[in-house]
């Protein structure tokens, strides 16, 4: 017999062969508004079976990739620092393999934790940030870790001129004036994929995508849906022209299942993710 359990669609290679390293961070107590993201990995798992494996816009199909689904990580729920310990050994665990750590969130502090783990290994990271929210609070209602200051601690590791945001539409005065001097931002598009991305060419990138960077009409099933966003398919090419970049990680956060009753946002967070494997495996 052998062991019959639910992988994202196709990624089934054992974890010496793979290249890649598909994880669910399942972990949600510092959103601030509706909870729920902590579903996001087993939806996905769950509906992966809907989509194909073969991308039309790729011309390649998911399952010539060497991706390993490790399942979701254990993480002890309320506290935000041994969650992020947890999520950083794993992601370095898989770097120091050689591995491309894949992470599906969970709210998006998450990242942190993988970006913690890039960071040591790469100190030439650049991180680029998809996303309404700027998420660079210094601290939000006291707290030095949330989902509102994830990309503003990221800083605190990679410091100026490291970050590159896209599709940012809401935040404080603060957060926006304190970003010119810091970070790169692209408000509402990501027409500057391109120059960006020769910007980055000679660096190793981590992405960060929080999927509620598009519009709360084709994706619905998110904690804090903010109107005016990208379109899937402007996102799409956006992320799939950095496909000649060196990422070395990536993650998608912020899906929240409950609050998709069509279920048409995790259909889509399954068909980028897919996108991104093959972009960039
Ligand atoms: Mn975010
Ligand atoms: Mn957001």
């Amino acid at each position: 017999m052998e062991l019959n359990v639910q992988t994202f669609i196709s990624c089934d290679s054992p974890y010496c062969d793979a290249d890649t390293v598909l994880f669910g961070a399942p972990f949600d107590s510092t959103t601030s508004y509706r909870p729920g993201a902590r579903f996001a990995s087993s939806a996905m798992r769950g509906e992966s079976i809907g989509i194909e494996t073969y991308s039309p816009y790729l011309r390649s199909d998911l399952s010539s990739y060497k991706i390993f689904d490790a399942g979701d990580l254990d993480l002890p729920f309320g506290n935000a620092g041994r969650v992020l310990d947890t999520i950083e050994a794993f992601c370095g665990k898989v770097l120091d393999d050689r591995k491309m750590p894949v992470m599906i969130g969970g709210e998006h502090l998450v990242t942190f934790g993988a970006v913690r783990a890039a960071a040591v290994r790469y100190p030439d990271l650049a991180v680029l940030h998809f996303d309404a929210h700027a998420d660079l609070r210094r601290d939000y209602m006291g707290e030095s870790l949330s989902h509102a200051t994830v990309m503003r601690r990221v800083w605190d590791l990679v410091g100026d001129g490291r970050i590159y945001q896209f599709g940012i539409r809401s935040g404080s005065r603060e957060e926006f004036e304190w970003a010119m001097d810091h970070v790169k931002m692209e408000l509402f598009n990501a027409n500057s994929i391109d120059s960006c991305a020769e910007a980055v060419a000679s660096r190793p990138v981590y992405i960060t995508v929080d999927l509620d960077v598009i519009d709360p009409a084709e994706f619905p099933g998110t904690g804090t849906p903010e109107a005016g966003g990208m379109s899937f398919r402007a996102l799409h090419d956006a992320l799939t022209n950095l496909k000649g970049l060196d990422v070395i990680g990536f993650d998608l956060c912020e899906l929240s299942p409950h609050y998709d009753s069509s279920g048409t946002s995790t259909a889509l967070a399954c068909k980028l993710l897919r996108e991104m494997l093959i972009a960039y495996s």
